[in-house]
């Protein structure tokens, strides 16, 4: 019952029910008594024409009753109840009936006398005669000379009265008939209009996991529901990229973290194969433990992006002295560059400040540093610059390495991608060096940009806006 109500369908067709049952209730009451008023109205004017037309009777008339000539008032209703017409004129005094239609002597529409009270309301009022007719009875006080009479007029409102209850009756068997109709109609306008609805939805719940590359069919995309398709569609495409990128990701994740450990279990087959003397156990155990050391780098980078997607990582930004940290990674990633008798140049400005997470901003610049010694040959210069360029803090890291040619700029910083991947192994590269750089940076509102050709040298800047 509970889905029945709630389905947009039948919700759709009870209020347009609804609306028409007030509509059409509104409708008939005004029609009712627009035609009670008219009808009823018109018995009303023939009493006030009646009184008129008798007192100018009544003006023509030398001084007594007795020579009345009331002939044209004859008793032409009396075949039919339902045109029957009463008159009555009383003295003044409202003892003495001087004439009356039907001749009767007792009146049928009050005895004795139209009382004071019936003279002074003098509008048109119902009355119900003892042999149960409806009637509209009007009195008036005519005066005619010096004198003064009360004329009392009767007409049968039975016709009006006989019409209205036809309206009425009419009313009654039209009203169902007519909701009933639009209930139908409506439930059938509903089901056509929900129609692309439904078909929708089953579309859409074909789509799974597996099978987000299917869109839904959009047969006319400018209407609401073309639209909200079209929202869908853009929505999959996300969710297809995301689960492409997730799949991407977690198949290099497990290639990259098997390499090691083959490498690892490699070495210690190696080792129990045959006793070897304590120099080469020495050498083969430290190579393990490098191996070792390249995987706990290899995830705690995973670590890294894997919180940061999660949105897990809080940005702590605070004042900070950009130069003053480049200086500190610099001193510390020295020994690293010694070791390859590389030049590490420092262009820092002073008093250098930005609004940044210290921890994430050190891991990009790190990150930086670290690949141009790695990329970079012996003998080499690496120049570290900050700098301000407009409202950013520029710290540009520039080497004369082998360069990046210009089909890999757009994907270098994409997740495991490397140029050359034995070589990047080589040097200990895990592939997410640049990802998690500009991860750090854009979560600081900034970019991250690259300027190198093949062969001329590689210069990586990081642009943080200084105030945010
Ligand atoms: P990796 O850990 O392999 O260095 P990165 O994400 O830091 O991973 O870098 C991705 C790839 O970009 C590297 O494998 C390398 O091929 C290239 N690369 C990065 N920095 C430089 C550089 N300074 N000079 C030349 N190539 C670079």
């Amino acid at each position: 019952m509970r889905f029945f109500l709630s389905s947009i369908r039948i919700k759709l067709t009870l209020w347009f029910g609804l609306a028409l049952l007030a509509i059409l209730t509104l409708y008939s009451f005004g029609l009712f008594f627009f035609m009670r008023e008219n009808l009823i109205g018109e018995v009303d004017r023939k009493l006030w024409e009646d009184v008129e037309s008798v007192q100018e009777t009544l003006q023509d008339l030398p001084d007594s009753s007795a020579g009345l000539d009331f002939s044209k008032y004859k008793d032409s209703s009396a075949h039919d109840v339902r045109d029957r017409w009463i008159l009555e004129i009383w003295t003044s005094d409202q003892n003495k009936k001087l004439f009356s239609v039907p001749n009767k002597i007792e009146s049928p529409i009050g005895s004795p006398a139209p009382s004071e009270c019936e003279v002074r309301r003098g509008s048109p009022r119902d009355f119900r005669s003892e042999d149960g007719l409806n009637l509209r009875t009007l009195c008036s006080k005519v005066e005619f000379g010096d004198r003064t009479a009360f004329v009392r007029v009767a007409r049968s409102s039975e016709r009006a009265l006989a019409e209205l209850r036809e309206l009425l009756f009419m009313i009654l068997i039209a009203a169902p008939i007519c909701i009933g109709i639009a209930l139908i109609g409506g439930y059938l306008l509903a089901r056509k209009s929900l129609a692309p609805v439904i078909d929708m939805t089953e579309q859409a719940e074909k789509i799974t996991a597996d099978r987000l590359s299917e869109r839904l069919q959009i047969p006319n995309p400018n209407d609401e529901l073309g639209r909200l398709a079209t929202t869908f569609n853009r929505t999959f495409e996300r969710l297809e990229k995301s689960f492409k990128q997730m799949k991407q990701f977690t198949s290099d994740a497990s290639h990259e973290l098997r390499t090691p450990l083959t490498a690892i279990r490699t070495m210690g087959e190696v080792i129990l194969r045959e006793n070897r003397n304590p120099e080469e156990y020495k050498e083969i155990v430290s190579s393990i433990l490098e191996e070792a050391d390249e995987l706990r780098h290899l995830i705690d980078s995973l670590l890294t992006l894997s919180r940061a997607d999660a949105g897990q990582t809080q940005i702590n930004k605070k004042k900070e002295n950009l130069s003053e940290v480049v200086s500190e990674i610099l001193d510390h990633f020295e020994v690293l560059s010694e070791e390859k008798d590389q030049i590490i140049v420092r262009t820092l400005e002073s008093d250098f400040f930005a609004n940044v997470d210290r921890s994430a901003f050190r891991q990009a610049v790190i990150n930086l540093v670290v690949n141009a010694i790695k990329y970079s040959p012996n003998n080499s210069v690496i120049k570290v610059r900050t700098y301000l360029k407009e409202s950013f803090a520029c710290i540009e890291v520039k080497d004369d390495g082998p360069g990046i040619s210009p089909e890999h700029h757009s994907k270098i910083f994409e997740r495991f991608y490397r140029i050359d991947s034995g070589r990047s192994r080589d040097v200990g590269g895990t592939g997410l060096g640049l990802a998690i750089a500009k991860w750090a940076v854009e979560a600081h509102g900034g970019n991250i940009k690259l300027v190198s050709e093949a062969g001329k040298g590689s210069a990586f800047t990081i642009e943080l806006p200084i105030g945010v």
